[in-house]
């Protein structure tokens, strides 16, 4: 509470909620917690933040929808953010964690052949799907800090991008992938690991661990979770579990469903 307190008082950015990922934090706080007082604060925090995100978004959107919506030529931001707000959800499901800070749109075709090249890389095997991972944002993300970071789209950035394809599409090393996805490995640390670095066997035993926590909590911060005494834990034998159904992205798959033991914690997946 504490925190959360402090959390409010500081001014915060998109550049912040960027670096950070607080958002991730707060959000995961609020779905697991049982405390009023920390959900509602929770809950005014990232709507605050969100406001910051809709703001940027109008601001990078306008070019596009100048045409097509007469009232984003309007000055009061207040007015077009509450119409955003009255819109029906675009994706009706719950929003992609990942896409929560957004990346600037470029016009170059060398860059955007990147991205999308760099998001057939990441979207290798079904991990994307059951992680909720928006591989495209990503992809523009991971290319816009290699652009960031090169400065041009010459040879350097082109075997920048290259080398970050081949590793995260390399079947020996699903992890890297994996940690993208979820968060472990952030963009902008994928943009400029060495290839020692992204095959590193020491770094995937430390990710590992990691990777099966962070994508637990990214899909508990997704669903919530249900109660229920349905399953009987294989550890301690108890039947206090919560489960957490994740709908992978063609609707004739069947769910995919995590369930955790309130007892001890033991963790596993039902199919
Ligand atoms: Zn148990």
């Amino acid at each position: 509470m504490d925190l959360l307190k402090e959390l409010k008082s500081m001014p915060i950015t998109l550049g912040l909620l960027q670096s950070t990922r607080i958002g991730i934090s707060v959000n995961a706080l609020r779905k697991q917690s049982t405390d009023e007082e920390v959900i509602a604060l929770a809950k005014s925090l990232i709507k605050a933040w969100k406001k910051l995100l809709d703001a940027s978004e109008e601001k990078s959107d306008e070019k596009k929808r100048n045409s097509s919506l007469p009232t984003s030529s309007s000055k009061e931001s207040g007015d077009s953010r509450d119409q955003r707000r009255q819109d029906p959800p675009k994706t009706p499901t719950t929003p992609k964690i990942t896409s929560f800070p957004p990346v600037p749109v470029t016009c170059d075709t060398v860059r955007n052949k990147c991205r999308e090249m760099l998001t057939s890389a990441l979207q290798t095997d079904n991990d994307h799907v059951a992680i909720g991972a928006d591989c495209e944002h990503l992809a523009a993300q991971i290319e816009e800090f290699i652009y960031q970071d090169v400065k041009n789209t010459d040879l350097k950035y082109k075997n920048r991008v290259r080398s970050r394809i081949s590793n995260l599409k390399d079947s020996k090393n699903p992890d890297l992938r994996k940690n993208v996805l979820c968060g472990v490995i952030t963009p902008e640390q994928i943009a400029v690991m060495t290839s020692e670095e992204m095959a590193s066997n020491e770094l995937k035993e430390i990710r590992k661990a990691m990777t099966k926590e962070a994508i637990r909590e990214h899909q508990m911060a997704k669903t919530g979770g249900t109660q229920t005494d349905l399953f009987t834990c294989g550890k301690c034998k108890q039947k206090n579990c919560t489960y957490t159904q994740v709908q992978t992205r063609s609707s004739d798959e069947p769910m995919t469903t995590f369930v955790v033991c309130n007892e001890c914690g033991n963790r596993w997946k039902f199919c």
